[in-house]
């Protein structure tokens, strides 16, 4: 038997075509011809369980190879094969997928998961690498003659029978001069892993499988333990630290998804994200860049997602605007959102431990998802000084007493670094004030998200002023100096500042506290902080110096003795020392500054 005929498209050559733009990654033809030889594979099995296929199944198994000398790969397979008539019908009619119509004529017999099929050009896309193409098959069909097909990339084939004897199809491609990177065993072995390394067939390449036919994700949960999740987590991340838990995903209605998000350790924000997870369609790799189907604070995770219903050969766009995907994108947030609750109500104690680590994703998440927020609001903590932890209501409670001011606002106090700030902290704890600590760079964008969304509270650092200013109680301590005192010890101050520092009153505090403090003003540092961070059209607070603010504590012994010196300059050396002493007490005293600070200390003695 011998035939030419034409493949039935209008264009004279679509072969340039498909070569230049069909995919821009030219590596892609292996994904596609390798899936279909696992279709193959799994439709006689299916045949073989439905009792339309008596024969014997045999190992079935996909086999790739290449012939540097005589510049061919060739992709094999055992499956159900195909008869000429076939191959006229599913290879020479362009975008015509047997798939389609495999998964339509036994789609009520059992499920049809197990098909790929439809990626778009499929087969043609051998034509990206290859000059010419050669198939050669025998259908499962008893008594089914080999045929063989041959095209050299223009829109004429020959189709005639061949020799094989065994059931199934072999792709031989010759490759072009241009893509003969392709015939290196390393750049075929590692586009085989990337794509294939889920797929439910064995693949052989060599002498080794090189995927997993099973993974995890594919299974039910109930039959599987932590230890599985482990394994195929180290799996996936060779060199990860454990992850801290996972979340399996499994869901048929009304989408289809299944896969698995880890947890990973991370500390803070600026850890590179270099694993990232993985998006398959029916353990078919498609791609690592699942920015639209996985909410944006969920990036960070690691793990794997395996949907048939998100488009693939579409641009970002349609992505977006498609509605399956929009579906998935809040279904993930919502697990993600039960699994944390869940974790908070059965194991307190663990969570908290796991907090440092995915307070990260659960702030993230409040600041940037509404319905997220819902939810974690009543699981998202909060820990104070003496690292205990509390969830917002609780702590709510927990300040209500102390941090109430005349105006029925709560105070939260909070402090970014426990070492420089300890002076700050120590004066509001002997006041009975509690501090939490916030010191990763998302909390600043977190205490503003809250301060919005929980009603008549407020957020300040706990240097933001003196501690009795911090929460405004209507209730003044008493001055021991008068009001002239006051006035002039201010003066001496002033006078022995620099333009960086500014007085900013002489207040009754507590004799215990420091004679002098510096705070930073909440509004104007949250500013500054928001520009270094990155934040849009804070230019002006950025370009501004660092400026301190100055409260000198009318009350302490060393401003009396001060207000009582008769000697000018002795006055303005106490004032500086006791300055410098506020700034040094927060690491703000530095350089030339310091040292004459230090001297001036020493010969003192
Ligand atoms: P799709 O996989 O989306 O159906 P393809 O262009 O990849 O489209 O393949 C077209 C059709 O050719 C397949 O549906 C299948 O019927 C047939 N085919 C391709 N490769 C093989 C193979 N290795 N064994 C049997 N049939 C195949
Ligand atoms: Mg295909």
């Amino acid at each position: 038997m011998k035939e030419t005929g034409n493949i039935s498209i209008h264009t004279e050559n679509i072969f340039p075509i498909i070569k230049k733009f069909l995919y821009s990654d030219h590596e892609i033809f292996l994904r596609e011809l390798v899936s279909n030889a696992v279709d193959a594979s799994q439709k006689i099995k299916r045949l073989s369980s439905i009792g339309e296929f008596n024969g014997e199944l045999g190992e079935l198994k996909v086999k790739v190879s290449f012939d540097k000398d005589k510049k061919t790969i060739t992709i094999s397979d055992n499956g159900i094969g195909m008869t000429a008539e076939e191959i006229k019908k599913y290879i020479n009619q362009i975008a015509f997928s047997g798939a389609t119509e495999f998964v339509e004529k036994y789609k009520d017999q059992g499920d049809d998961k197990g098909i790929i099929g439809h990626f778009g050009l499929g087969f043609y896309s051998a034509f990206m690498v290859a000059k010419e193409v050669e198939i050669i098959s025998k259908s499962y069909q008893e008594g089914s003659e080999a045929a063989s097909w041959k095209c050299d990339g223009s829109t004429e084939y020959t189709i005639g029978s061949a020799k094989k004897k065994t059931r199934g199809t072999d792709i031989i491609l010759h490759i072009a001069e241009d893509s003969e990177e392709f015939l290196e065993e390393f750049k075929l072995k590692s586009i085989l892993e990337k794509y294939g390394k889920f797929l439910p067939i064995e693949i052989e390449f060599g002498d080794k499988v090189i995927n997993n036919p099973n993974p995890i994700w594919t299974k039910s949960p109930s039959d599987l333990t932590d230890e599985d999740y482990l394994k195929f987590y180290e799996e996936l991340y060779p060199f990860q630290e454990k992850p801290l838990f996972w979340i399996h995903l499994n869901v048929d209605y009304p989408f289809n998804l299944t896969g698995i998000l880890y947890f990973p350790k991370v500390k803070n924000e600026m850890q590179l994200q270099r694993e990232k997870i993985s998006l398959y369609s029916r353990q078919v790799f498609i791609t690592d860049e699942v920015k639209d189907i996985v909410p944006e604070f969920l990036m960070l995770l690691h793990g794997v997602i395996d949907s048939p219903d998100i488009p693939l050969n579409v641009s970002r766009s349609f992505l977006q605007a498609d509605s399956n995907v929009k579906k998935i994108n809040s279904y993930i947030t919502k697990k993600v959102a039960d699994k944390l609750a869940e974790l908070f109500k059965s194991d307190r104690p663990a969570f908290e431990e796991k907090f440092a680590n995915i307070g990260l994703f659960i702030k993230y998440g409040m600041i940037s998802d509404e319905k997220f927020l819902e939810k974690a609001k009543d699981f998202c903590l909060v820990q104070d000084t003496n690292n205990k932890y509390f969830t917002l209501d609780e702590y709510s409670e927990e300040v209500q007493a102390a941090q109430t001011d005349k105006d029925g606002n709560k105070v939260y106090l909070y402090t970014t670094d426990v070492e420089q700030q300890d002076a700050f902290i120590q004066s509001a704890q002997n006041k009975g004030y509690s501090v939490i600590k916030l010191d990763t760079l998302i909390d600043s964008h977190f205490i503003n998200t809250m301060e919005s969304k929980l009603e008549k509270t407020q957020w300040k650092r706990v240097d933001a002023d003196a501690v009795d200013k911090l929460i405004d109680t209507g209730i003044t301590l008493e001055a021991i100096l008068s009001d002239a005192q006051k006035e002039s010890v201010k003066k001496v101050f002033e006078e022995t500042l620099n333009d960086k520092q500014k007085v900013v009153a002489v207040e009754a505090m507590s004799p215990d506290e420091l004679p002098a403090i510096v705070t930073q003003n909440e509004f104007m540092r949250r500013m500054s902080d928001m520009s270094k961070t990155g934040g849009g059209g804070m230019g002006m607070f950025g370009a501004m110096p660092n400026t301190y603010n100055i409260t000198i504590n009318a009350n302490h012994p060393l401003i009396s003795k001060l207000a009582d010196l008769k000697d000018e300059s002795e006055q303005k050396a106490l004032a500086k020392q006791i300055s410098d002493l506020a700034l040094l007490s927060q690491n703000l005293l530095t350089g030339a500054d310091l040292t004459a600070f230090i001297k001036r200390t020493v010969g003192g003695f």
